[in-house]
């Protein structure tokens, strides 16, 4: 590689080295970019997706166009019957809030089927007064077994008739356990329709969209939700939600974002339409990206001794690199060598807070253009052992690759 201002010898070569090690498993991402922008394509042709739809609309929005066919969009291309896109929800939490308010009633009980879900949606399953309990909805989790889910232990508590729904989470989230690939969740959706086959199955989408060539809702899910400032926004979108799946329940997701009644005739779109169709058109391609900045992340962590989940040519269905640091300041010291390559804020420093909705302190490194946006270059760590770091995002391969250069050089110099 040539000269990098502030990157040593040392980094650089190992950074080559990395480099020319994953070639193969780049091409694999390629492949599956490819398969995925056929079915996004296929989406927008069947949607008749045109100009027509990029309309800003204010108000009520009754004359929005826009509405129905990014919702086909999404549905097409997740092999979903129905899809709620919307700029409304603030934030993959909150999508994923809408969806269990949306299928959960009193008496009802919510299993957690992969351990305990993500850790901003603790705060919407029990606590306080606006929670899932306070509204008389019961809780249960079973936690996975060696990384994986525990079948057993799931069937056990499938005896309780007041089960309603189950969660299956993709992503990793904040523990070091590989995600769940999309074959791994279809065969637990099948196993927890065959034990009971009115339960309901929703799952939390974050981070998993375009990695894989198949959706969870392809594999029988009933329901599943993520942020568009994550893989589906493609970068473009500068803020929403989605939920997609069966007809009748993202019905009853649309009733619970806005009211009973309204479901999908009403709510504007701000000015937003375009980035949305745009971001998602884009977003295999940005995915693509992620995923070998991931990759690139894991070959150069593993090549100065760091444990890392997944091995570079290890299964992905996230675009998470976990390294695990092992202490607090490595972790600190990683964050500042993204931060200090983003497009955003490269100036500033990041730092611990006790950020809302978290139950440990947690850094980030987000310089992202859409505020926050993971899909975009970021690193984040709740500080707890075993101080692994999460990293993902990167618009583009060479930004990504020039972030991770950054935080392994902060490394090297500790
Ligand atoms: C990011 C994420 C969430 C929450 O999304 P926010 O947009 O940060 O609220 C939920 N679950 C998983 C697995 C996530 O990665």
């Amino acid at each position: 590689m040539d000269k990098i201002n502030g990157i040593s010898e040392k980094t650089l070569l190992i950074g080559e080295k990395a480099e020319s090690s994953v070639f193969e498993v780049f091409k694999k991402i390629d492949k599956v970019a490819f398969a995925n922008q056929l079915k996004v394509q296929n989406a927008f042709t069947a949607a008749r997706v045109s100009a027509a739809h990029f309309a800003e609309t204010s108000g009520y929005g009754y004359d929005d166009e826009s509405r129905e066919a990014i919702d086909k969009v999404y549905a097409e291309s997740f092999g979903a019957e129905a899809a709620l896109v919307r700029a409304n929800f603030v934030s993959g939490t909150h999508a994923l809030s809408t969806m269990l308010f949306a299928v959960l009633r009193p008496g009802d009980t919510l299993l957690a089927a992969t351990g305990a879900p993500y850790d901003t949606l603790r705060g919407v399953i029990r606590g306080g007064k606006s929670s899932l309990s306070a509204f008389g909805v019961g809780y249960d989790e079973v936690p996975l077994k060696d990384g994986t889910p525990d079948k057993e232990g799931i069937k056990r508590a499938l005896e309780n008739k007041s089960i309603k729904a189950a969660l299956i989470q993709r992503s990793k989230g904040y523990d070091f356990r590989p995600s769940m690939t999309v074959s791994d969740i279809g065969e637990l959706i099948k196993f927890i329709k065959s034990i009971r086959s009115d339960v309901l199955v929703l799952v939390d989408n974050c981070y998993g969209e375009f990695v894989e060539e198949t959706e969870p809702t392809a594999l029988g899910a009933d329901l599943m939700a993520g942020s568009l400032i994550k893989n589906p926004g493609g970068g473009l979108a500068p803020t929403g939600g989605y939920i997609a799946g069966k007809r009748e329940l993202v019905s009853l997701a649309a009733d619970a974002l806005l009211a009973p009644g309204i479901g999908t005739e009403c709510g504007c779109n701000y000015g937003m339409a375009k980035a949305m169709f745009q971001g998602f058109y884009m977003a295999p391609h940005a995915v693509a990206q992620a995923l070998k900045t991931a990759v690139f992340c894991a070959a150069v962590m593993r090549e100065l001794g760091y444990e890392v989940s997944p091995e570079p040519d290890g299964a992905r269905s996230d675009i998470i690199e976990a390294v695990k640091l092992g202490s607090r300041e490595k972790v600190i010291a990683f964050c500042e060598g993204i931060q200090s390559a983003s497009p955003v804020d490269s100036f500033v420093a990041p730092v611990p807070w006790a950020m809302p909705g978290y139950n440990d302190e947690v850094i980030m490194a987000a310089g992202a253009f859409n505020q926050g946006a993971s899909i975009e270059i970021s690193a984040d760590a709740p500080m707890r052992e075993p101080f692994a770091v999460y990293m993902q995002g990167g618009l583009t391969y060479e930004s990504g690759k020039l972030a991770v250069l950054r935080a392994a050089e902060k490394i090297m110099q500790m």
